[in-house]
């Protein structure tokens, strides 16, 4: 085994109870989200229906299937007991995507350029088309996400963010980067790796969000239970989480700046603090969570406080990975000058100091940092 950790961890009663629907899913004791989504009758056609009706009947259905996963995870009902529906919330939520597609609003940035003409491009650079830098089953993430077997990470080309110290920035930032994939061949890779004996779906980049379409019809292609896993910026727009909530089964995004000017300074992007906070909130109130915080030099007091603070206070529920990892990177090495201040490792005050805080604030850190 790679990491006992990856098993020693759910020794651990808060872990256990914080993480309770992943960790029935991932031990086959209940099904994926977007499994239980399929067995969901949509009652309208998807091909003639307004986005306006699709919307209307997402509303309808989203209730419907709250109702029915909390029966589930109560014990109430089995999955297995009702039938498969030849036209499901999935398909709906699929539909939804890509009218969503030609007018894009996956994001925050809310381009609204038409990415299937492809025409013009958004924020992003990116057209209709995913393409999928890497996949493989990953020992190096969180304890709880390892397991024995790894992680099934699936690096997608292309981001929103325009950091200037990604490490990814080879995949982030070149969106033509990697193999183009539809719907059918992610759920080939979706299912090979759970055959590999991964433990979950990690849907990362880059970023995920610009790949939405492809990623939700992958699922309708999928028949393996596995937890899907979300691994982003929390940059998506409301109607992208609306879709999101009912599909994934643990969220594991990045919390990164404590507020705007940060953001927009390192990461080139607009309203980072109250989209990433909303967004945080709405997947707090719809699974289990690890959130990340990258510690920065010289940023502990304007990010790493705030955004502790606002984790205590709002996502009681979720594990927080502090990550000391931070090293300079892409543009902070090539000008390090114009990025003086992160241009550094973290000193280990700095991280000390962050622990104690979160320590301070009654987080739970140690078992996945
Ligand atoms: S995913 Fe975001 S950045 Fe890309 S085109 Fe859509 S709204 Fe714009």
């Amino acid at each position: 085994m790679l990491r006992p950790n990856g098993v020693l961890v759910w020794q651990n009663e808060i872990v256990r109870s914080r993480l309770s629907w992943y960790h029935a899913v991932m031990r086959n004791q209940k099904p994926a989200k977007f499994l239980i989504c399929k067995h969901i009758p949509c009652n309208i056609n998807l091909t003639s229906a307004s986005e306006e009706d699709l919307w209307l009947e997402h509303e309808r259905l989203s209730p419907i299937f709250k109702d029915l996963r909390t029966r589930i995870s109560d014990g109430e009902i089995k999955l297995t007991e009702r039938t498969h529906s030849t036209r499901s919330f999935l398909d709906l939520k699929v539909a939804l995507l890509n009218r969503m597609l030609t007018h894009c609003n996956f994001c925050e940035w809310n381009c609204k350029v038409d990415r299937v003409k492809g025409l013009r491009k958004g924020a992003c650079h990116m057209d209709a088309t995913t393409r999928l830098a890497t996949w493989f089953r990953h020992f190096g993430e969180e304890a709880p996400l390892v397991g024995t077997s790894g992680s099934g990470t699936i690096f997608f080309a292309g981001c929103m963010f325009r950091c200037a110290f990604c490490q990814n920035w080879d995949i982030s930032q070149y969106p033509l980067n990697g193999v183009p994939a539809d719907g059918r061949r992610l759920a080939l890779i979706m299912s090979s790796l759970k055959e590999e004996g991964a433990h979950n779906i990690n849907l990362v980049g880059g970023e995920p969000t610009p790949n939405l379409h492809t990623i939700l019809d992958g699922m309708r292609y999928l028949e393996d239970n596995i937890a899907m896993l979300w691994n982003s910026d929390m940059y998506a727009s409301v109607p992208a989480m609306k879709i999101l909530a009912d599909v994934i089964d643990i969220w594991l995004p990045d919390f990164k700046y404590g507020n705007d000017k940060c953001a927009l300074r390192l990461s080139k992007v607009p309203r980072y603090f109250q989209t990433a906070a909303r967004n945080h909130s709405i997947a707090h109130e719809n699974g289990d969570m690890i959130i990340r915080h990258l510690v920065l030099p010289n940023h502990i007091k304007c990010c790493t406080k705030p955004v502790l603070r606002w984790i205590a206070e709002n996502c009681p529920h979720a594990l927080v990975n502090i990550m000391d990892q931070y090293r300079p990177d892409y543009q902070v090495l090539s000008d390090p000058e114009k990025y003086a201040d992160i241009a550094r490792r973290p000193t280990v005050e700095e991280i000390a100091t962050a622990y104690e805080y979160a320590s301070e604030l009654g987080i739970i850190y140690e078992p996945v940092s």
